[in-house]
């Protein structure tokens, strides 16, 4: 049976209202199991209206409180932690433990954000001339809004509304249109952890409510995380139209084999990054390069074992590596560029093509693993994001020759090296124009109390997601001069003094 899913306005689910629905698929048996609906302008612009008249409340709530109400959502994730992880696979088809480090890893910045208070402080200089106190102080921006990906349903919704609303914002979520079950669920608990109705309002919708958000004069500031040629639209659109705006992009992860690394721990590192979640993470490593031949060919020999041994299968199949891709248009995709790949010469060494599905799953969409070698720059399988089960060796003869790869690549969310050289090691991390490092850690997203971005073409905007960037982003600051009498006549002043 399709169920019909709603939008998530003023503390309630509200059907759609525009005629317009995309179908939600279960990836793993290729049906459709949900119709979403796809918001119109006018839904968007009166879940923004609503929000915008609860807004100044929560704002003058103080943020200890705020903060509690973080801490109890805190709570219900980790009660309902399961729940969420089978409707996230179920939508998404990543497998149930990958969905519940989907989950946590959202959880934990909502632990961090418990620390609201905190953070949103201000600066304050006593006696900064006579009589004078100069103090600077955080304000919210009033109404923000995210447009967020399929990858991470839950993760990355919260990674922008915790912050967001500890600040005293309320937020408008646009979650992706192939996976909204979570972000709705999200919505109830936050609701059930004590947010004020119309503080959190999540709608539904593909471009035109982009659109909407985009052009809406209320909206502060929009975060958005999704492929690169949308994060430059929006990112372009937004500021035209006077938001602060910060977008993160597609990636093309190279990780650099040194001859001196311990090679069953890179070919681990490799099968585990390039190919769980389905290459579907936006730090799966995509590009392995070995320096040197003889490098590239002992990693060739471990990896093609492991990854002909990689087990696909439904979220429930605690035995299966990795699950379906998103949708069929997805796995069409990832089919075409691999042909591309084979047509340029590439060295298929490992052909998931005729990888047969899970019984029972035959309609699912599926993909097997794939290893190519002897990949050059000029070939699309690696100037383009697969993301997919597919990883692209290219041989490198010397580091420098590895490192340029990297650094001449459009995108820059991350990297890593694997290595025994802790010269090498601190060079590449000093050198290399990529956001997010990993030395001997294949996907190295940091922690919820530092911050998350690319460089390059994978990042747009000044600040990063989480950490303390995130308080700077979701706030403005405001810095106020005081003097209160202090008996000095000064008489007036026409130029800028010292204030001595
Ligand atoms: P996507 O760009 O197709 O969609 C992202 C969001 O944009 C969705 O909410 C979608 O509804 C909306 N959208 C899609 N087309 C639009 C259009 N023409 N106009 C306006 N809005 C539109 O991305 P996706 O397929 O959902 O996610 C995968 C991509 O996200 C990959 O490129 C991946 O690398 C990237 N990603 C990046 C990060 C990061 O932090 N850099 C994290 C996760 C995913």
């Amino acid at each position: 049976m399709t169920t019909e899913l709603s939008h998530w306005i003023n503390g309630q689910h509200v059907k759609g209202g525009s005629g317009r629905f995309a179908d939600v698929f279960n990836p793993a048996t290729g049906e459709v199991q949900a119709k979403v609906p796809l918001a119109s302008k006018d839904e968007l612009d009166a879940a923004v209206a609503k929000a915008a008249e609860a807004q100044p409340a929560w704002a003058a709530t103080n943020p200890q409180r705020r903060a509690r109400v973080m801490m109890e959502f805190v709570r219900l994730l980790n009660r309902d932690m399961d729940k969420l992880a089978e409707a996230l696979s179920k939508e998404h088809g990543k497998t149930f433990v990958d969905a519940k480090g989907d989950v946590q890893r959202g959880l934990e910045v909502v632990e961090f954000c418990i620390g609201a208070p905190h953070l949103l402080k201000g600066e304050y200089t006593d006696g900064a001339g006579p009589g004078i106190d100069m103090y600077s102080m955080r304000q919210a921006l009033g109404v923000v809004a995210g447009i967020t990906p399929f990858n991470f349903p839950a993760m990355i919704p919260m990674w922008k509304f915790a912050p967001a609303i500890s600040c005293g914002n309320a937020f408008i979520l646009k979650p992706s249109e192939r996976d909204p079950s979570v972000p709705l669920m999200l919505a109830e608990l936050m609701q059930e952890a004590g947010l004020p109705d119309g503080i959190l309002q999540v709608v539904n919708g593909d471009k035109e409510s982009v659109d909407a958000i985009l052009d809406n004069e209320t909206i502060q500031a929009v975060g958005f995380v999704g492929s690169t040629p949308i994060a430059a639209y929006i990112y372009e659109r937004g500021c035209a139209n006077g938001k602060r705006v910060q977008c993160f992009g597609g990636a093309k992860n190279h990780m650099i084999v040194m001859p001196d690394a311990d090679m069953d721990q890179a070919a681990d590192a490799l099968v585990g990054a390039g190919y769980g979640a389905a290459g579907e993470r936006c730090m799966a490593i995509s590009v392995a390069v070995p320096v040197g031949d003889e490098t590239a060919d002992r990693l060739i020999e471990k990896l093609v074992p492991r990854v002909e041994k990689l087990k696909v299968g439904p979220w429930s199949d605690e035995a299966a590596d990795y699950g379906p891709v998103v949708t069929a248009a997805a796995r069409e995709n990832i089919n075409r560029l691999v042909q591309t790949g084979i047509d340029a010469g590439a060295e298929l060494v490992v052909d998931g093509r005729g990888m047969a599905a899970p019984q029972g799953y035959e309609d699912g969409f599926w993909v097997g693993p794939h290893l190519f070698d002897r990949v050059t720059p000029d070939m699309d399988i690696y100037r383009k994001e697969i993301f997919g089960p597919v990883l692209s060796t290219v041989r490198a003869a010397s580091y420098e020759e590895a490192l340029g790869l990297a650094m001449d690549h459009e995108y820059g969310n991350g990297t890593a090296i694997f290595t025994r050289d802790g010269d090498a090691a601190r060079d590449f991390a000093s050198r290399i124009n990529i956001g997010m490092v990993g030395i001997n850690v294949p996907i190295p997203v940091p922690l919820a109390y530092h911050t998350f971005g690319g460089w390059k073409k994978s990042g747009f905007g000044d600040l990063n997601q989480h950490g303390p960037d995130s308080f700077r982003f979701y706030t403005r600051t405001k810095t106020v001069t005081a003097r209160w009498p202090s008996g000095i006549k000064e008489g007036a002043a026409f130029n800028f003094k010292a204030m001595d």
